[in-house]
C-alpha cells in the first residue's frame, strides 16, 4: 500500500531537518521536492530512489499544482514510500492542505511530517526572537504575494495590531509598499525592520533599518528573503551589544 509523506524540509541549514523526515527521505522510493529544499537532504536518500524537481520547470515556470497532484498520484500507483518534500513546514504557504485534499479524495494514503518553518526559525537564527516580554506578545505570519485571482488575499493592512510581530513572507519585491502601508497605518517611521536573507545557510545575510531606509539597503538581496516588523528587532541589538562587550572584555 502506498503512502505519501507530505514533508516539511526547514529553512536550508540540513541539521534543521527532523528525525523523522530523514527516516521518511532515507526509505523513499521517490522524493517530489521544490525549490527551497536545500539539495544536500537528497544525498540521504537511496541510490535507486528518484528525485524529482517541480520548482522551476524551465527558468520561470512553476509546475501548477494539477500537475504535481497528477505526479503524485501516478507514483503512488508504482511505488511504496513516496516523499513530498517542501521548503520550511508544508502548511505554511507550501499548499500542504490542498495536496492532503487531493490524496484523501483519491483514497491515497499520507501523513504530514512537520518541518520547522522559516517563519519563526529564520529571524531567531537571526537572533531575533519573534515574541519577547515586554516587546511583542504575538505574532502574525503573512503571505506579501497578492493574487486575488488565484485566492491569496490582498493585505487588509488595517488588521495589525500594535506592536505584534509581524512577518511577510514571499515579499522582497513588495517591501516598499509594506514600509509605506505600515507608515499609513501609524507606524513610526523609524520602527524597526529586519530583512533576512537566505536565513540558516552559509550565505546568509542580515539587515536592519527602519521603515523609511529599509529598501534601498535591502532591494538587492538574493532571495529566499523574509521580512521581520516589530520591537522585538531590538532584543537583536542588544544581544549583540552584550555580546561585543562581553569579547572587548575577554581581549
Ligand atoms: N513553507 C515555507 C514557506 C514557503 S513561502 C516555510 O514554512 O518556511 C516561501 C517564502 O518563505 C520565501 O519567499 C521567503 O519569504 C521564506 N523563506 C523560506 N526559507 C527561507 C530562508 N531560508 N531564508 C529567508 N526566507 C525564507
Amino acid at each position: 500500500m502506498a503512502k505519501v509523506y507530505l514533508t516539511g524540509a526547514g529553512p536550508g541549514d540540513i541539521e534543521l531537518l527532523t528525525l523523522k523526515a530523514l527516516r521518511v527521505i532515507r526509505e523513499a522510493d521517490v522524493i517530489i521536492y521544490d525549490r527551497l529544499v536545500n539539495r544536500d537532504i537528497l544525498k540521504e536518500a537511496k541510490e535507486a530512489c528518484e528525485c524529482i524537481y517541480v520548482g522551476k520547470a524551465n527558468r520561470h515556470h512553476i509546475m501548477p499544482q494539477e500537475e504535481i497532484n497528477r505526479l503524485l498520484y501516478e507514483k503512488a500507483l508504482i511505488f511504496k514510500n513516496i516523499v513530498r518534500l517542501k521548503g520550511g513546514d508544508s502548511v505554511v504557504f507550501g499548499r500542504g492542505g490542498e495536496e492532503a485534499l487531493f490524496l484523501a479524495s483519491k483514497g491515497i494514503d499520507f501523513e504530514f511530517i512537520p518541518g520547522i518553518t522559516s517563519a519563526i526559525s529564520v529571524p531567531e537564527m537571526a537572533n531575533i526572537p519573534i515574541t519577547h516580554r515586554g516587546k511583542s506578545a504575538s505574532f502574525r505570519v503573512v503571505t506579501a504575494y497578492e493574487a486575488p485571482e488565484k485566492g491569496y488575499a490582498q493585505i487588509d493592512w488595517k488588521i495589525f495590531k500594535e506592536d505584534e510581530t509581524i512577518i511577510f513572507l514571499m515579499g522582497l519585491h513588495q517591501l516598499r509598499t509594506i514600509c509605506t502601508q505600515l507608515i499609513n497605518i501609524g507606524k513610526p517611521k523609524t520602527y524597526p525592520i529586519a530583512v533576512i536573507s537566505r536565513g540558516s545557510r552559509k550565505d546568509e545575510k542580515v539587515l536592519i533599518g527602519t521603515l523609511e531606509n529599509i529598501y534601498e539597503k535591502a532591494k538587492s538581496l538574493p532571495t529566499p528573503v523574509l521580512i521581520v516588523v516589530g520591537r522585538v528587532i531590538e532584543i537583536r541589538e542588544e544581544i549583540m551589544e552584550k555580546v561585543s562587550c562581553h569579547i572587548f572584555r575577554h581581549l
